[in-house]
């Protein structure tokens, strides 16, 4: 564990998103961002940086909406073309594949924003 007030080089912002993609503190890359499902941790416990200041708020969803809708929508039109299921498999099968497929986008697109806003130093922070 490196000291609270020692002040590691930053990397690259390639090397920060995809830390970020991964969900791991933008900073090491050695301890995860968040604490929960999409609850940052205030403070990596690996290299000390202050992580929990940083606020992505709506571009995380924007992003996992894009994301989902340009996957969901062309498999979804591609299959309803050839298939002959009835209409209430489609009604429950496409919301379902949309919601895992937002729960698995959300926390790497947050975690992606969250890096790149570290990493610029962005407005993205309550202390600015
Ligand atoms: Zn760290």
């Amino acid at each position: 564990m490196i000291e609270e007030h020692e002040e590691l080089p930053r990397p690259p912002l390639g090397a920060a998103m995809w830390r970020g993609l991964r969900g791991l503190c933008p900073s090491c890359g050695e301890a995860g961002l968040f604490a929960r499902y999409l609850r940052q941790v205030e403070s990596c416990p690996a290299c000390g940086e202050d992580l929990g200041h940083i606020r992505s708020d709506d571009a995380a969803p924007w992003l996992t909406i894009l994301v989902v809708g340009h996957i969901v929508v062309p498999l979804m039109f591609s299959v309803e073309r050839f298939s002959t299921w009835p209409d209430w498999v489609s009604m429950v099968v496409w919301p379902l594949v949309a919601l895992a497929l937002v729960l698995v986008v959300l926390p790497r697109a947050k975690g992606l924003l969250l890096s790149i806003i570290w990493a610029t130093k962005a407005p993205g922070s309550e202390r600015d």
